[in-house]
């Protein structure tokens, strides 16, 4: 069945910038933030996007960004997935021949996104305030170019994440990134935890915050 590309979706903002996490940080990137969330992560950074926004229809999102004649189209929130037309919009955008990936907080099911899109999945951490709401079936549908990314805000985080990696074996089955929460944890200590407890995690530093600070819509 066509796509209803008329379908609308609530969207915060749609901007070119660098990519500032995972395997494709500094590559230039359009970003596409879907409005609203259900989860408030302690430490959330883009709680501006829970609520407002315009609606849209992927129609008009695919035409906005077609003109930054640029390969690589990331959808990001607030959450994306909590608007059902957010699975439309991304096989739209794979079918327009963008190299898509979807940045998700890992409480709403990933089985329905296409397998076209790489998948950048948050894995909450107990400081985070919302493991609970953690989807762990997603973590077994993870393959190999997909990301499994740790936000980690102290020591208790990090071996809390070390166990949970292990325990769906995503060391071997997808790439995993710990990242430290913004100015609650310093990098050079991320990296000592990393290399202390001979992690196969990757180090991720948010480049986007080293290049503009807490801006909006880069
Ligand atoms: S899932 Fe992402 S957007 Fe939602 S509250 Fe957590 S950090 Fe913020």
């Amino acid at each position: 069945m066509p796509l209803d590309l008329n379908a609308p979706l609530r969207i915060s903002e749609i901007f070119h910038s660098l990519q500032g996490e995972a395997d494709t940080a500094g590559l230039a990137t359009v970003f596409v933030r879907l409005t609203g969330c259900p989860m408030r992560c302690v430490y959330c950074d883009s709680a501006y996007a829970f609520s407002g926004g315009k609606k849209l229809t992927i129609a008009k999102i695919l035409e906005t960004v077609q003109p930054y004649d640029c390969g690589m189209v990331t959808v990001t929130g607030g959450e994306p997935l909590a608007q059902p037309g957010a699975f439309n919009l991304l096989e739209a955008l794979c079918d327009a021949g963008y190299q898509v990936s979807l940045e998700t907080g890992g409480a709403i099911k990933i089985d329905a996104v296409d397998p076209r899109v790489k998948m950048v999945l948050d894995v909450k951490t107990p400081a985070s305030k919302m493991d609970s709401q953690q989807h762990y079936g997603n973590l077994d549908l993870l393959r190999k170019h997909d990301i499994a990314k740790f936000v980690i805000m102290d020591k208790d985080d990090f071996d809390w994440s070390e166990r949970i990696a292990k325990q769906y074996k995503l060391f071997e089955r997808c790439q995993v990134f710990y990242s430290p929460v913004y100015q609650k944890l310093k990098e050079k200590d991320l990296a000592a935890f990393i290399l202390d407890s001979k992690s196969k995690a990757r180090l991720q530093i948010q480049l986007h915050k080293l290049l503009w600070g807490e801006l909006e819509g880069v």
